[in-house]
């Protein structure tokens, strides 16, 4: 899984997605984080359409809302996704949240179909606490692949990060610029200094060096290419360890059927 990825949440103008998710691919980025709530999966598709990039270059991932968590609503729904995306597979399918319709056992046996068909290469949880995780790897035969949950220098996820890495699974950090605030932060405004880089520049670079990947959504040409230059950003230990130590709980996103151990 490429490391870096566009995200598209609120990149709800159809012209608009389109071109951020054009423009990202011809830029050189491989992933495209969608889902079904957001709206856009049409748009998604048509950016797809008209870059200049093979499908078979590009890791493509959507979620299933949690209004479709039936095992009917994951096959039917799963169908419309493919068909708004104009593809015949999916790189990653997220069940979006452990909310709404989940039943584990029903749930993940249709995500099981849908991965012995071929139409999803790898099956995927987001805002899974460890112990949702176990559970559906108890059920499932497909692997989890990885786990998309909010992460970003003020909200740091050590639990998530220990347990990902003693089980094999993979981070992908969703709001990795904490929704915009990551601007004009005093710590990381110093590091972006000393690298000449910005902010969000050293969020992501911050990631990375983590091993975790990260989606940020950018709807501009130049937010696009801000982000992209994240890859040219090497932090030091120091760097590190100053923003390891930002000691802030703060969580952007927090709907009312999320886990209870939030
Ligand atoms: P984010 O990526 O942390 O931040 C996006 C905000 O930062 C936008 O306002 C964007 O503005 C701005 N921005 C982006 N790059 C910038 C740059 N280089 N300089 C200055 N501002 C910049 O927030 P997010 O959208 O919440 O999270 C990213 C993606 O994660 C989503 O789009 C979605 O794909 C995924 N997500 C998943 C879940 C889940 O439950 N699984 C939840 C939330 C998000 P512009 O748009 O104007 O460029």
């Amino acid at each position: 899984m490429p490391m870096l990825g566009l995200g598209t949440w609120e990149n709800e103008d159809p012209d608009q997605c389109a071109e951020s998710v054009r423009t990202a691919l011809e830029m050189g980025y491989r992933h495209i984080d969608t889902a079904q709530a957001y709206g856009n999966e049409d748009a998604v598709g048509d950016g797809i359409a008209a870059a200049d990039v093979a499908r078979e270059d590009i890791f493509l991932a959507t979620k299933v809302w949690i209004s479709k968590l039936s095992p009917e609503n994951v096959l039917r729904s799963t169908e419309t996704s493919l068909s708004r995306l104009g593809t015949d597979y999916l790189d990653l399918l997220y069940i979006h949240w452990p909310a709404g319709e989940y039943d584990p056992e029903g749930t993940l046996s249709a995500f099981d179909e849908l991965y012995d068909e071929g139409l999803i290469r790898n099956m995927g949880v987001s805002n899974f606490e460890p112990e949702h995780v176990d559970q559906a790897r108890d059920i499932l035969d497909a692997p989890v692949f990885a786990n998309q949950v909010e992460m970003h220098p003020f909200l740091q996820q050590e639990r998530l990060r220990q347990y990902a890495a003693e089980t094999d699974l993979d981070l992908v950090a969703y709001s990795p610029l904490a929704r915009g605030d990551v601007i004009g932060d005093e710590t990381l405004g110093a590091i972006a200094e000393k690298h000449d880089a910005s902010e969000p520049q050293v969020a992501l670079a911050w990631l990375r060096e983590l091993g975790v990947t990260a989606i940020p959504k950018a709807t501009s040409e130049a937010h696009i290419r801000d982000n992209w230059e994240s890859l040219d950003i090497d932090l030091d230990e120091d760097d590190m360890a100053r923003i390891d130590a930002i000691d802030r709980t703060d969580r952007k996103v927090h709907p009312g059927f999320a886990p209870d151990a939030w």
